[in-house]
């Protein structure tokens, strides 16, 4: 659900709230209150001598509550109907008038440029422009994706689609910074993040929506961009999957044995300085022992 429905089915729910409230409240307030003054009375001058009318007013404001209650049931679905384009006629008119901040998610004024909740630059075009077809000229109701009239990407999802590439350059500048022993991600994907566990060690996950086979894709192809660049294999039990590479006396390691751990459209990635195989990084298996030339033919031929 967007935010945009989420808002407006708050404003709807709080509507109904606040309209059953103020029915139950009419109907119950007067009995309530006689019942208050009463029960003052009662205490003043001895309960005892009232406890009849007190009976009576608990029966009243209980029948009054009753009422309260049959009244809420009467409301035909027609009613409820009514109320909700009611509602959403406000909301439609209103998002002519308001901008979403794209960062912290707050509704504020259309003629607003930066947002006063977080400060972060607003959209030119206000929630209403945004679900406007650039194709058929149809309004779409806010927060859609796609018009539904001829299925054209909206002003709005380009717009979510820009500033999310736009984070993702911005983690991938972030790498070149901070990761500069390893490829720069190339392999596709979106939402990046790059995240320091602890000095020295890093997690890089990048989403594929869905598809599991991009995914797994992708670090084959990181696989393979690696050893380009000179990681290679080593330890006591070289694996595809922990790929090394020693520079200046630095061992930097790429972890892909646990990339889908968590989400299989979803590989991270870790890496590592200072980080040796089992065995180091220069391990060489040593060699099995020649055989010597024995048995029969060694003693016939020896
Ligand atoms: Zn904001
Ligand atoms: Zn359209």
């Amino acid at each position: 659900m967007g935010l945009f429905d989420r808002a407006l089915k708050d404003a709807i729910n709080k509507g109904v709230q606040s309209a059953v409230s103020k029915a139950v409240e009419g109907a119950v307030r007067p009995a309530a209150d006689k019942l208050a003054q009463q029960t003052a009375h009662a205490v003043t001058d001895k309960a005892s001598e009232h406890i009849g009318e007190i009976k009576a007013s608990v029966n009243e404001a209980n029948a009054a509550m009753a009422e309260a209650n049959e009244a809420a049931r009467d409301v035909t679905p027609e009613q409820w109907n009514q109320a909700f384009s009611y509602l959403e006629g406000m909301a439609n008119d209103a998002a002519k008038k308001m901008k979403l901040c794209p960062i912290c998610g707050e509704m504020v004024k259309g003629e607003m440029q930066f947002c006063p909740h977080c400060g972060a630059k607003l959209p030119d075009k206000t929630l209403a422009e945004l679900a406007l077809c650039p194709n058929c000229g149809k309004q779409n109701p806010p927060g859609s994706d796609f018009c539904s009239e001829c299925g054209a990407k909206l002003p709005g999802k380009q717009l979510a689609e820009e500033a999310e590439a736009e984070k993702d350059r911005a983690v991938l500048a972030r790498w070149s910074e901070r990761l500069p022993q390893f490829p720069v991600w190339s392999c596709g994907g979106s939402h990046f993040d790059l995240a320091e566990l602890e000095e020295g060690r890093f997690c890089f996950s990048a989403w594929f929506s869905g598809d599991s086979a991009a995914a797994q894709r992708s670090v084959r192809l990181y696989r393979e961009a690696l050893k380009e660049q000179g990681f290679r294999q080593a330890g006591r039990y070289p694996s595809e999957e922990h790929l090394y590479k020693m520079v200046d006396g630095v061992c930097w390691h790429a972890d892909t044995e646990h990339c889908f751990e968590g989400d299989a459209d979803a590989p991270s990635l870790y890496f590592a300085r200072g980080d040796e195989p089992s065995g180091g990084f220069d391990y060489v298996k040593p060699e099995a022992p020649k055989k010597k030339a024995g048995g029969l033919l060694g003693s016939l031929f020896g």
